[in-house]
């Protein structure tokens, strides 16, 4: 046997972090991509986007490449598709909404159909990719249409859980195919790839019926308008908040593009119901008793642009947030947002509107599955080898671990990292290789034309500034003919440093003192001492040290 007709698993995103989720399943002279997903930029990424995975490993494989299959259309597992999918032409497989939902990115950045050809499918459905054969499974999950994979191999068949939890009693009544898995299970399972998001919380988690629960007692007590925050995706919790606000003769104000549009992608594809009557446009949401309002809106995590923050500051052309209004933030902070949320809530709080958040009452239950749920998905599948995926490395570390305690042994569970090719077969499991991997930075319209140096200048100026010197010499007799002059951004008020500034010139005309006539030749070193001899003086002045850009114009 080649070693190419091996099965490899290979996680070119998605572990050691939670976001820009990509895996490769291969046998042979077939590969296919599990989900194309982004994760948005760390702090130090100074003015990214976003991030996505590098796709390397796909370009030099392209002629084994089959599809990419899709486990559900949350944004760390669809964000980079309208930058990846086009590269390759082949097939897009995914649920309906799944699909609906990458369609609209691939339109909004001028994708065609043709370049990438989107096919729906169904739970149970089960698809042939050449050697491989792909079944896929429903679970529960913060978004409809969410599904687990069952990849056919010759060697066996790996468990992609995607991202799941067991709700027995989901609002729109369609329960994860536990059957289906344990069948899998009893007929045996090579190897589990399993969703590590919540591992560190014992227990279950709560069902999506709670939140309806604690939404009905809020509606129902609620005096003045209800303004309710979460996240665009989440259309079964919209089509609760919808139907609760309907019951009590409220009629809900949908706002922002995200919350718009997946509403009406959702309602087109059957996912959603509404009743007529029960929206109001945001022009006429003036036009109700105040006791007649629910308006849905983004920002349940702080996001500057959203409307929640916003309503929050004043600052959306519609929507205030007034003492009368009740707010609910129906979501958890994703870790990072904490600080953004949290500012928005002092503010609402400042309005003197109610604020009801997830530490006041259940108004959010999380979409991935907790330790007893995770536990269940080993013994029914009951994988012979176990790779915890989704997940920091801590949660992949303690994902392991527990598959420990469920009986899988040490040696058939591995921990990846980022581009491992980990190699399955009868003998064991291994680590046999690394492909490269990383991540590829969005800045506007530029795809990965900001790298470290780039980044690094961005930081030196955002924290210290900058300083520009101007010196024009006359071409003829090599003297300095005006000048110099300072030019000064985010480093102090000029106007209010005369001192400093003349200071600065001085230090620039001391380097020019030393030369008779200045030389085209002589500009890279004039441009190396102004830069050294201000950063000393700055430094001894201030102990700063902005970015010094030295100029010289011939004239
Ligand atoms: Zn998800
Ligand atoms: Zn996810």
């Amino acid at each position: 046997m080649s070693s190419k007709s091996k099965l490899k698993v290979i996680p070119l995103g998605g572990v050691d972090e939670i976001g820009k989720n990509m895996y490769v399943v291969e046998y042979g002279e077939d590969m296919i991509v599990i989900d194309c997903g982004l994760i948005f930029p760390k702090e130090d990424m100074l003015g990214i986007d976003l991030v996505i995975p590098d796709v390397t490993y796909l370009l030099k494989n392209q002629e084994r490449l089959r599809a990419f299959v899709f486990t559900h259309g949350h944004e760390d597992h669809i964000g980079a598709t309208p930058y990846i999918l086009k590269q390759f032409g082949v097939p897009a497989y995914g649920t309906r909404l799944t699909l609906a939902l990458i369609e609209q990115k691939l339109k909004e950045n001028r994708v065609s159909q043709q370049q990438v050809p989107l096919r729906v499918v169904e739970p149970g459905d089960v698809i042939e990719l050449g050697k491989l054969s792909v079944q896929f499974i429903k679970v529960n999950h913060s978004i409809a249409g969410a599904v687990a994979l069952a990849v056919h191999t010759p060697e066996g068949v790996v468990v992609h859980t995607g991202d799941f939890k067991i709700d027995y009693t989901p609002v729109d009544g369609g329960v994860i195919d536990l059957n289906a898995l344990a069948m899998l299970g009893s007929k045996g399972v090579l190897a589990l790839m399993s969703d590590s998001t919540n591992v560190e919380r014992p227990g279950y988690t709560m069902s999506e019926r709670k939140v309806a629960e604690t939404f009905k007692g809020l509606f129902e007590h609620a005096e003045g308008r209800i303004f309710v925050a979460m996240f665009a995706s989440n259309v079964h919790r919209i089509q609760m908040v919808i139907d609760s606000a309907a019951r009590l003769g409220r009629r809900t104000c949908v706002v922002g593009r995200s919350m718009t549009q997946v509403t009406k992608i959702a309602v087109q594809l059957g996912e959603m119901v509404i009743e007529p009557g029960s929206l109001v446009d945001v022009d006429d949401v003036d036009l109700l008793p105040d006791n007649q309002v629910v308006v849905l809106t983004t920002g349940s995590q702080g996001e500057p642009m959203a409307g929640l923050t916003r309503m929050a500051y004043s600052e959306h052309r519609k929507l205030t947030i007034k003492s009368t209004d009740m707010v609910i933030v129906s979501a958890n902070p994703i870790p990072g947002n904490e600080k953004f949320i949290s500012r928005v809530i002092n503010q609402l709080y400042r309005s003197g509107a109610k604020v009801i958040y997830e530490s006041i009452a259940e108004v959010h239950v999380s979409g991935h599955a907790c330790r007893e749920e995770l536990k269940m998905m080993l013994t029914l599948t009951k994988p012979k080898y176990f790779i915890p995926v989704h997940g920091e490395y801590r949660h992949l570390c303690l994902h392991a671990a527990l598959a420990g305690e469920i009986g899988v042994p040490r040696d058939n569970i591995i921990i990846p990292d980022l581009g491992d090719i980990i190699e399955i077969d009868k003998h064991g499991i291994r680590k046999g290789g690394v492909a490269p991997t990383g991540s590829v930075l969005i800045d506007g319209l530029g795809i990965g034309d900001v790298g470290n140096v780039v980044l690094r200048d961005r930081k030196h100026l955002s924290q210290d500034g900058l300083i520009i010197i101007v010196m024009a010499i006359e071409k003829e007799s090599g003297m300095l003919v005006s000048g110099p002059d300072v030019i000064s951004r985010g480093f102090v008020y000029v106007r209010e440093a005369e001192e400093l500034m003349e200071g600065t010139k001085n230090v620039v005309r001391g380097v020019l003192a030393n030369y008779d006539r200045v030389e085209q030749s002589d500009w890279a070193h004039i441009k190396n001492k102004v830069k050294d001899d201000l950063h000393k003086y700055l430094y001894d002045k201030l102990q700063r040290n902005p970015m010094v850009l030295p100029i010289i114009v011939e004239i």
